[in-house]
């Protein structure tokens, strides 16, 4: 029996992502899918600055990494193929592409020699070039998109630890949209973009057809026979597992649900992959980008810093290189750490690309409306975070699952404003540059002694300190956008 990974994973949000019974998830889920609506009802200028996404040293990039097949080529030959089949929905997510930045990729795709060498890189730095839409293709059993121009990972090349040129890629059940679909993956392309593109990403949507969410599994379970990653046949008893939390129907089988009821709720986790060198994501539907559901119109810019949230996984992920089950558990370490770190900074470029114009204005004509609020997403966060804490009388300490302030507020919006706290008094490159650059090397204590001065007990301390000073002096310390 195969241990599938380690679950990290957004539930819209809060609590679960684990313990508690489904029926509890559900009720939080609902409870939390209220809550976002409201979040974004209010207003705040979103103001100036711009360039997040920007800088980009390529040098990292090309030249000593992998191998790997480089004919991959997925990418190139797509245009043929989608024409067909897409017809009318292609132009939302490919028109624009082809032309600006297909001319970096290319380069990429010729060198490489074999095998998979490559020093890992300790500071995780940005990596080269990264296509800025994707192209998508009906492949009948399923959707599929990428980055356009970039060649997509073959076989099972060992990328953990490293940057590298391949594409995520966005696996979607043959029901939604290619548009939705497109959507994820230019998510996905931003995020690669603003932390380094890491991988290899499988990043699989389930709909809410049943038939399609078993081709789907097909595909995963496919690819993973023919990577010599796992059966055909256990890979597919595993994944259609029902009842289940984490198997890959389930996610299929909350989104039908969720229709039924007309809810927006999602669910969605990083579960694993370092066994097979790849990210393996699963995502129940984002509503937000295809606003023809039932479900209360959700804005596709809360999907989009879902999306975010997913990928910091990976980063989080790709600084350790382990196998071993239980070390990447310990590394991943605090709940509200990867969570709340996760949250932050998935936050943190939503608010950016707002503001340099980018997030709302490239969504699909499908998607949700509205604008993402950086200023009062995390005012939110933030009051929900310490009513939370007042409830359960306990701090950050006790966010872990079991802990008596296991709450999904608590854990991910605690945790995110401890690391605007962390962030606000040591400098924005800590996170990256100290902590996730040492954590393969050092016990993530240690990493976080380094990255911060002090004990995380330490910390626990100053930080319930911060949570009771008045809100205006709190919120003085989120950056400015
Ligand atoms: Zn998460």
């Amino acid at each position: 029996m195969k241990k599938v990974g380690l679950l990290v994973c957004l539930l819209l949000v809060a609590s679960a992502c684990g313990g508690a019974s489904d029926s509890d998830d559900l009720a939080a889920l609902r409870v939390e899918n209220e809550m976002l609506k409201s979040q974004t009802t209010t207003t705040v200028a979103p103001t100036t600055t711009v360039a997040p996404t920007t800088t980009v040293a390529p040098t990292t990039t090309v030249a000593p990494i992998t191998t790997v097949a480089p004919t991959t080529s997925v990418a190139p030959t797509t245009t043929a193929v989608s024409t067909t089949t897409v017809a009318p929905t292609t132009t939302a997510v490919s028109t624009t592409t082809v032309a600006p930045t297909t001319t970096t990729a290319p380069a990429t795709t010729t060198s490489v020699a074999p095998i998979t060498t490559v020093a890992p890189t300790t500071t995780i730095p940005y990596s080269g070039p990264v296509s800025e839409f994707a192209v998508c293709t009906n492949e009948g059993t399923h959707i599929q998109c990428s980055g356009d121009g970039m060649p997509v990972v073959e076989g099972a090349p060992d990328l953990y630890g490293k940057v590298n040129s391949f594409s995520p890629e966005a696996l979607c059940a043959s029901d939604l949209d290619i548009r939705l679909c497109g959507d994820v993956a230019n998510a996905l392309l931003w995020a690669a973009k603003e932390w380094g593109n890491v991988g290899a990403i499988e990043y699989y949507v389930m709909g809410v057809e049943e038939s399609a969410a078993d081709s789907l599994i097909e595909v995963f379970c496919n690819r993973r026979d023919e990577r010599n990653n796992w059966s055909r046949s256990e890979c597919i008893n595993r994944s259609s597992e029902l009842p289940s939390e984490f198997s890959m129907k389930s996610y299929h089988t909350n989104s039908a649900a969720w229709l039924a009821e007309g809810s927006a709720a999602g669910t969605m986790g990083h579960n694993g992959g370092r066994e097979w060198n790849m990210h393996n994501f699963t995502s129940s539907v984002p509503w937000g980008f295809d606003s023809s559901y039932d479900v209360g119109s959700p804005p596709g810019t809360q999907d989009q810093q879902t999306v975010f949230h997913e990928y910091f996984h990976a980063v989080q992920h790709n600084s350790h290189l382990s196998y071993d089950w239980d070390e990447r558990d310990r590394k991943m370490w605090h709940r509200w750490f990867a969570e709340g770190s996760a949250d932050y900074m998935a936050a943190l470029l939503a608010g950016r690309l707002t503001s340099a114009g980018l997030l709302e204005s490239r969504l699909s004509e499908i998607a949700g409306k509205g604008a993402y609020e950086f200023v009062n997403e995390m005012t939110e966060k933030l009051n929900r975070a310490k009513a939370d804490f007042i409830n359960c009388g306990g701090n950050l300490g006790d966010t872990g699952r079991g802990g008596k302030c296991d709450t999904g507020d608590a854990a991910y919006s605690g945790g995110a404003w401890a690391h605007v706290y962390l962030e606000d008094k040591h400098g924005d490159d800590v996170l990256m540059d100290v902590f996730y650059a040492n954590l393969d090397a050092m016990e993530p204590e240690d990493a976080f002694a380094l990255a911060y001065g002090q004990t995380v007990e330490e910390f626990y301390v100053e930080f319930e300190q911060f949570l009771s000073l008045p809100l205006s002096q709190q919120l003085s310390i989120l950056p400015s956008i």
